[in-house]
Formats: structure tokens, C-alpha cells, sequence
């Protein structure tokens, strides 16, 4: 072997010390990321070195929770490994800056946050003095930021501007949910998704989505749990299961239904649970085929007093309001009763079960193959699983919602597993999402002044109110007096937390939009506006958003409106913005929005502020991440922008006179010390203080266990939550949260009997609303997605893609490189040979509301008639910046604008109408030009 010469080893000493110097730290702190990513709450250690992050890993310390349950290590995703790239990105805001050609020339000047604030506050002030303080708006967006939320909610609610309500702004609603329960976010803890046998990835693609909690299918999988994934592509997430369903796009009712049938077909109907969680031993009258109530009976009757046949005596008898248990009662599941009505008359009336049953001979396997695709003795063997086995379905943030008719696939799949007995028991429900529990962070919003003598009288007066609701009607439980609290305070969506679609509507050219016959529901009997007109006249929806005020000023923090809205850049930007006379966008980044807007303010990224993840009883805990470096150049957190902003307001309010002014509903508000109240005469001189008070706070509420501090978790990283707290949404889990157990929503209903907060009290699947009978939707069924965009041969599925969370990653140069590097369609090789086009090749996506282009990538994964474009992409990464959404007419329903029923009435993140995306019409042709 030839010596090596002195220079060789002294340049692999130098490599090698270069290679371990790359892994010496100085600093480890908790991180995760909490922008924009859900459910995430993924545990990091960060490491740093001379103050600059080296890198960062999962940390790996989640304890076991249930004996034989695997932990939750080690949570984390390539997004969080490589998030110090993202946060070092050239995409980063650094200074103030305002736009000095037209909106969206990209021509910027950088200007002091003394010069940006004032100047939008004369904007704000402005529009207060022409239209109101309600032409101030915010999305309320998906960036869940611990200070954007706290710092926006405190400034537009001192001022009362509008903040759109989230669910319908990007449509994470499950209609279908709602509709049936009264509430639509059932969330198991992750853990749990290894008790289930039977566990559908339905609407989801865990394998791009939940990646830090993933490994708990696989290992209910190796427990052995038969994995089924329903979805038109061989999704990632396909090879992943024991069958595979290729369902054809927007057909799932079918199939749910097809199975369904399949369990009455062949007995393997769980009748105790049915007739007790669900409506459907409930009798409905022949003559009207409305619910047989009280009233029916007796003058003095109980409108809401529904009513059984008792299967031992023959009779009639109420079916008890404040309790599911059926005590002496034994409620038929079908024969017919003649009853005697108030008048006189005799009517008769048989079970809802009845009608379920002559809905389902429609859906036999046979029938239901014909128009889901999936062969009618998979549908067989399939039900006979959910049938014997505990049977959990993972629909990834109510994707199933995304499509038009997306309520009657959910009521379809919630039908399934009602017959079957499938919720509120460990490893069984569906999922949704949820974002509670950390009270504090609530209370952080809406404190009047710090300290916890503060909270306590707030939350002793929030127990006050819902204890005389249920003074009211002591046949309520905590769960519905509070949800009946929040639809109270939400004042029916006219003031703060608002229902968007009516802002759309009326500003942003909507109307039109939706008022396409044959763009909506083929079977829609009348015009949409007479449905839209009617629901106003009859006051379902008093008071929301109307023509005047004209929406003026838009501040965006947290969201992207021009990026993620349903109808897209060129709607927006066509109709609203010429109305918009200050545009400001709060971001860490340069997005579709602050391209257009006046004003960017660049705000800190995760690890240079404190920040906790998302709370929701995915993980149960509160994950913390510190502040591990200082903002970048000039960027501040958005409770300290929102300070200087409240400052600039109140002196620029002064300067012009305009100390008070009332709002729509009459209160008189004023500016002149708004910064005063904006930071309770500045109690929280740093951001630990703030926090340490939420945390302490959220121990008030119950939700945290004692001792709880931003010392304890900044030693741990995390805190597992103990309480559900105080939060309607919260207590709609209808759980206990135990410290040794997985997590399993609606324990409470099924072991307890505590009723649904729904107009029966049940798990309800017949809606007896004149407008669904109209659209023959009184209980679940079949129909085809609208020809939404056209009539033309594709159909766009689509979900998030892997690359990135939402979009905070997706111009990520690191994440990037794992991928092609930019957007693509993914379509099947024949639909492409039928159109001259090869893989790779940039091609034009059109239908009637506009067009984009982008590369294609050919894929048998993709059924044929089938397009996917895996959302997240900034239209700036498209020719011209037409994205995915400007083609996309983001149609709503129009059912779910009904109300003046039961649990039909809007209270935030809830009821209300929100934009369909999936399953829109399209083409795809060369690019010729
Ligand atoms: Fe976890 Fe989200 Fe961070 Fe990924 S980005 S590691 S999922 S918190």
C-alpha cells in the first residue's frame, strides 16, 4: 500500500473534523411546527451552535399512554427535518415593505413599521368613517399561529371588523357529520387507531398526510386489522392495505350504502345500538312523512317530543329527551301504529328503520357495483368485516366535504357504522379535526385584563350562562347547554366570526358563480337564489354579511386567500379587490396574497417565537416550541404587530377626530386607547409572560394538569392534557380523557346514554326539512357529482401533497429537490394518448371558468377520466400564476343554507355551506401557443 502523503491525511482530518463539527452543538431547545400544520404536534429538539440552528430531529420522548399500545415515537416528517431551510429561504419577508407600481407588479419599497402601520391605520380608519367597522375583513386561515390567532382576534374584535370562519373558508366541514350527530369533529387520539379490526383510509392518504402517524396502521396491521383503501388512484396509501377499493370518483355513498344493505341483507344489524343511538326506531307519520311530535297529539304538546313503538306492548311511547337509554321500552325497528291525532283524525306511522330500509333496496351490492365500480361480492365480504370487527375510518380532514354532495357519502359511511355499532367504542368513528382544549390560548383572545382572578370571573360567568341554559331545559347535558351557549353568542354570524359564503356572495362575484342551473345539482328543483333569498327572508341566516358595508379593508394573517380560495385568484382579484382600499399580508414569506397586496409585514417563522402546536386530542398534548432564534432582520410575532398597529390606530384616531363610532348592532366602540385595551395596559412585556399566563389559564379550565407552567414545558416539550376544559367543540367529544387510555370520542353517548345535540337527540339520519325532502335527501343516498365547471369528460381529485404542509414548505428549495421541482398533473396514460400528450409535457387544464397550465406526469395510478392536482402550489409556480383554483367554481350546496330546524343553526367552524373543489369538470389539450 504507497504512504500517504502528509497533505492527504491533513485534508481528511479536515473533512472528517468538517463532518463531526457538522453535528457539535452548543444549545438544544424544543421546536415543532406549529404553522400551519395539523394534527403534526410532533416533539423536535432543535440544536444550535453560535446561535444558528445546525440542525433539528424528532425527539422522541412520548410516553407509552396504554399498556400494549405502541407509543407515538418517533413523530416527525421530512417538513420538520428540514425546516431551518425553510425559515433561511430567499421566499422570507425581512422588512416592512410597501408596493410602489400596481398591485402585483412586484415593485416594492422597504418602509419602517412606523410608516407601514401608520399608513394602514388611516386605511382602517378610513373604511370605519365610509362604510363601518365591519368592512374591515380577515381570513381567519389555516396558519394557527399561537400569536396570529391571539394578536388578530384581540385587534378585530376591539375594532369589529369580520373574521370568515375557517371551515368554510378552505372547507374542512363535514356536513355529513353535522347532519347526523350536531356536531361534525369526532377525533380519536392516533394511539387508538390500533384497537380498530377493520380500518378504512377513506378521503385520505395517510402515507403523504399523517406521515408521524402513519406506523399506527401498520401496526394495528402486524395486530391484525385488515386495512382498506377506498380511493379512485392507487393512492400512496393503497400499498399500505389489504384491499384496495377503486372506487370511481364521488360514488363512495354507493358503496357505503351497497355495504349497509348488505348488513340488513344478512342480518348482522346491531339492533341494541341502533335503537339506542340513532333516530331510526323513531316513528314518522305516512301521511306527511314528517316525525310523529307531541304537538301532533296534544295542543299543549312538546314539539320536539318524538315518539317509539314499543315492540311489547304495541303503543306508542316518548322517546325520552334527556337520555338514550331505553329503559322498560323495547322501540320496534318496524311494523306500523295507527295514532290518534289532536284533531281527531287517525293517522299511521312506522320506524324511520322502515324507510331506511326501502331507501336501501336501491343500494343491494348488485346495484351499488353498477355505480360505484367496486364488485358487488367485495362489497359483501367487505360489510361482513365492519359487521364483526371494530371498524375505525380515517377521512382525512373531511375530504369527503369537498365534494358537492360530499354530506351524503358521510351520512352513508355513518349509516355503516350505526347498523353495525361502530363508534364510541375503542378503535372504532370516523375522524375529523378538532383545535381545542388549550383554553388559554381562548382566553388570551378575549381577556379584558391579565391575571388569573381575570379568568377565573370569565369562566365562572361562562359556567353561569350555560347553567341557566340548562335551567332552561335541565333535559340538556353540559355537552348541548354549551354548544347552545355558542350558537347563542354567535349571534346567528353577524358580528366577529362570520359565515364567508355571504361575503363571497356578495362581493366577490359569487352569485353569478353559484346561480349556473347546470353547474349545481342536477335534481335542484328550483333556481339557487330562491333557496338563497328564502333562507334570508326566513331569518336562518338574520344579520350575516350583506351587500353594505362594502368590504374596504383586508388584512391577512394566517391565511392566503389568493392561493387557497375555491374560485381562485382571478374571482377575487377581478371582483373584490377593486373594493379593497388597504391590502396588508402578515407572513413569513412572500405568498399568492402579499403579491397582491400594499403592504407586507414580515413576522417571525416557528423557532423565532414561541408557538404551540394545534390542540386537538389527535395527541393530546400541548406541544411547545421555544423561541430558539431571534426574528430574522426586521420581523416581529403578530401580537407585537398587532400592538403597533392598535398604537398607530389610536393616534391616527386622535389626530382625526374619530375617538367612537358604533358597529352594525349598535355598540358604541372607540380607538383612542385601544392599544391600552389591546394589551391590557401592557401586561405581557414578553412573550414568555403571555404564554406562562395560557398555560396557568388553561389549568383554570381544567384541560391541564396543576402545576402546569411554561417552565414545566419548556423542561418536557410537551404537557399531556388532562380535561376537556371548557370549549364546546371540546366537550363534543363527549369522552373523558384518562391518563392510562387511547382517546375514543362519544364514549358518553354510548356508555353514559347522554343524547346528541341534534333535533331528535339521536344520531339522526332522517331530516324531515321541507328542502330536503325537495331534494329527496330525507335520508342517505346516491347522487353524481354536478357537472361543476362544465360539461366536460375529467374529473379533479386531488389533497395535499407531500412535499409540503399546506403550502409553508412548498417553495422549500430542499423539499423541492425531492420531487420534480414543481407543480404536475397527474393523469392516466390512455386519457393522455387520447390527446397527444407525453409525460412531462406542459399542458393547458381547462373548463368554462378559466384554464392554467402545468407539466404532466402519466400515472396507471390515476384512473382513466380521472385528473389529480395534489394541492398547496402557489400559483407564482404556474405560467402566468393561474393555479388549480382559478378553474375551480367552488359551488356550494345548496341545502346546507337551510336552518329553522333542530340543530340546522350555525355556531363557528359549524353549520353553514362551504365551497366544493372536488370532483370539478375539466379538459386537458396540447399547449399549442
Ligand atoms: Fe410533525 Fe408537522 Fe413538524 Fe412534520 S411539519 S415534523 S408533521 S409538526
Amino acid at each position: 500500500m504507497p504512504a500517504q502523503s502528509s497533505s492527504t491525511v491533513l485534508g481528511r482530518q479536515a473533512t472528517e473534523s468538517k463532518y463531526r463539527d457538522r453535528f457539535s452543538y452548543d444549545k438544544v431547545t424544543w421546536g415543532s411546527h406549529c404553522i400551519d400544520c395539523y394534527p403534526g404536534n410532533c416533539p423536535y429538539r432543535v440544536y444550535t451552535r453560535n446561535g444558528e440552528i445546525v440542525w433539528e430531529e424528532q425527539a422522541g420522548t412520548l410516553p407509552v399512554i396504554e399498556q400494549g399500545v405502541p407509543d407515538m415515537n418517533p413523530m416527525g416528517c421530512q417538513k420538520g427535518a428540514g425546516w431551518s431551510s425553510t425559515i433561511a429561504g430567499g421566499e422570507r419577508l425581512h422588512f416592512p415593505a410597501r408596493r410602489v407600481g400596481e398591485r402585483g407588479s412586484g415593485k416594492w419599497e422597504r418602509i419602517s413599521w412606523q410608516q407601514a402601520c401608520e399608513e394602514i391605520a388611516d386605511g382602517i380608519i378610513d373604511g370605519i368613517q365610509e362604510q363601518g367597522p365591519e368592512s374591515m375583513i380577515a381570513l381567519s386561515g389555516c396558519n394557527m399561529s399561537t400569536w396570529g390567532v391571539t394578536g388578530r382576534t384581540r385587534f378585530y374584535s376591539l375594532i369589529g371588523g369580520l373574521t370568515t370562519d375557517l371551515n368554510a373558508e378552505m372547507n374542512d366541514f363535514s356536513p355529513g357529520h353535522y347532519l347526523t350527530y350536531g356536531k361534525f369533529d369526532p377525533v380519536s387520539s392516533i394511539d387508538d387507531w390500533f384497537h380498530a379490526d377493520v380500518f378504512f383510509i377513506w378521503f385520505s392518504n395517510p402515507a403523504y398526510t399523517r406521515i408521524p402517524h402513519q406506523h399506527y396502521i401498520t401496526e394495528a396491521r402486524y395486530r391484525g386489522a385488515t386495512i382498506v383503501t377506498v380511493a379512485p388512484d392507487y393512492s400512496p396509501s393503497a400499498m399500505h392495505a389489504d384491499y384496495y377499493l377503486p372506487v370511481k370518483p364521488g360514488t363512495d355513498a354507493a358503496l357505503a350504502l351497497g355495504m349497509a344493505a348488505t348488513v340488513i341483507e344478512e342480518g348482522l344489524v346491531n339492533e341494541v345500538f341502533v335503537k339506542e343511538q340513532t333516530d331510526l326506531p323513531l316513528l314518522v307519520r305516512d301521511d306527511n312523512q314528517r316525525f310523529l311530535v307531541e304537538t301532533d297529539l296534544r295542543e299543549d304538546g312538546h314539539p320536539e317530543q318524538f315518539f317509539w313503538l314499543d315492540a311489547t306492548t304495541g303503543a306508542i311511547a316518548p322517546a325520552p329527551r334527556d337520555t338514550l337509554a331505553l329503559g322498560a321500552v323495547d322501540p320496534a325497528l318496524s311494523g306500523s301504529v295507527a295514532v290518534k291525532l289532536k284533531d281527531g283524525s287517525t293517522v299511521t306511522a312506522r320506524p324511520v328503520y322502515e324507510r331506511a330500509i326501502a331507501r336501501l333496496a336501491d343500494y343491494t351490492p348488485e346495484k351499488a357495483a353498477e355505480i360505484c365500480g367496486i364488485e358487488a361480492a367485495t362489497i359483501r365480504e367487505i360489510a361482513r368485516k365492519v359487521a364483526h370487527g371494530r371498524t375505525k375510518t380515517l377521512g382525512s380532514l373531511n375530504n369527503a366535504g369537498k365534494y358537492y354532495h360530499g354530506d351524503l357519502i358521510e351520512r352513508s359511511q355513518l349509516l355503516l357504522l350505526a347498523l353495525t355499532g361502530n363508534w364510541g367504542k375503542k378503535g372504532t368513528g370516523v375522524q375529523a379535526w378538532l383545535a381545542a382544549l388549550f383554553d388559554g390560548w381562548l382566553m388570551g383572545a378575549a381577556k379584558p385584563a391579565a391575571g388569573p382572578e381575570v379568568t377565573k370571573a370569565l369562566y365562572n360567568g361562562y359556567q353561569g350562562f350555560v347553567a341557566g341554559i340548562r335551567a332552561e331545559d335541565p333535559t340538556m347535558t353540559q355537552e348541548m347547554a354549551t354548544i347552545e351557549f355558542t350558537k347563542r353568542s354567535a349571534n346567528g354570524g353577524k358580528t366577529g366570526w362570520v359565515p364567508p359564503v355571504f361575503l363571497w356572495y356578495n362581493h366577490a362575484g359569487y352569485d353569478k358563480t353559484w346561480n349556473r342551473a347546470d353547474w349545481n345539482d342536477a335534481d335542484m328543483p328550483r333556481p339557487f337564489d330562491d333557496y338563497y333569498n328564502e333562507s334570508l327572508e326566513k331569518g336562518w341566516w338574520a344579520g350575516v354579511p350583506d351587500k353594505n358595508p362594502e368590504p374596504r379593508v383586508f388584512i391577512e394573517c394566517g391565511g392566503n386567500a389568493l392561493r387557497r380560495t375555491r374560485g381562485g385568484r382571478k374571482m377575487l382579484l377581478t371582483n373584490l379587490w377593486p373594493k379593497l382600499t388597504t391590502i396588508a399580508t402578515m407572513d413569513y414569506r412572500m405568498s399568492a396574497t402579499a403579491l397582491h397586496s400594499d403592504y407586507v409585514l414580515p413576522i417571525a417563522a416557528q423557532y423565532e417565537k414561541i408557538s404551540f402546536g394545534i390542540p386537538s386530542t389527535h395527541t393530546l398534548n400541548l406541544t411547545f416550541c421555544d423561541r430558539v432564534i431571534p426574528p430574522i432582520d426586521e420581523a416581529k410575532n403578530e401580537v407585537e404587530i398587532f400592538g403597533l398597529l392598535s398604537k398607530a390606530v389610536a393616534s391616527r384616531a386622535k389626530a382625526r377626530g374619530l375617538v367612537t363610532y358604533k358597529d352594525a348592532t349598535g355598540v358604541e366602540r372607540r380607538l383612542d386607547d385601544l392599544y391600552e385595551r389591546y394589551s391590557c395596559n401592557d401586561a405581557y412585556p414578553t412573550e414568555d409572560a403571555m404564554a406562562d399566563e395560557m398555560i396557568k389559564d388553561t389549568i383554570i379550565t381544567g384541560a391541564l394538569p396543576e402545576g402546569s407552567s411554561l417552565e414545566t414545558v419548556r423542561e418536557k416539550g410537551f404537557i399531556r392534557f388532562t380535561g376537556l376544559g371548557m370549549n364546546a367543540r371540546a366537550l363534543g367529544q363527549a369522552s373523558e380523557i384518562e391518563p392510562d387510555s387511547t382517546f375514543t370520542p362519544y364514549r358518553d353517548h354510548v356508555e353514559k346514554k347522554w343524547p346528541y345535540p341534534t333535533l331528535t337527540r339521536r344520531a339522526q339520519f332522517y331530516i324531515d326539512h321541507d328542502w330536503f325532502f325537495e331534494a329527496d335527501e330525507q335520508l342517505p343516498r346516491h347522487k353524481d357529482p354536478p357537472k361543476s365547471g362544465g360539461d366536460y369528460p375529467l374529473l379533479i381529485t386531488s389533497g395535499h401533497n407531500r412535499w409540503s404542509v399546506h403550502s409553508a414548505n412548498i417553495v422549500n428549495k430542499m423539499m423541492l429537490q425531492t420531487h420534480r421541482g414543481e407543480p404536475h398533473l397527474i393523469m392516466n396514460p390512455s386519457d393522455a394518448a387520447a390527446r397527444d400528450v407525453v409525460d412531462n409535457e406542459v399542458v393547458e387544464v381547462f373548463n368554462d371558468m378559466g384554464s392554467y397550465r402545468t407539466p404532466l406526469k402519466l400515472s396507471p395510478s390515476a384512473q382513466p377520466g380521472q385528473i389529480i392536482m395534489y394541492n398547496g402550489w402557489e400559483p407564482y409556480q404556474f405560467p402566468n400564476w393561474d393555479g388549480p383554483s382559478d378553474i375551480e367554481p367552488g359551488m356550494i350546496k345548496w341545502l346546507h343554507l337551510a336552518g329553522g330546524y333542530g340543530h340546522l343553526k350555525y355556531w363557528p367552524n359549524q353549520w353553514q355551506p362551504a365551497p366544493a373543489c372536488r370532483g370539478t369538470r375539466a379538459d386537458v389539450r396540447k399547449v399549442t401557443t
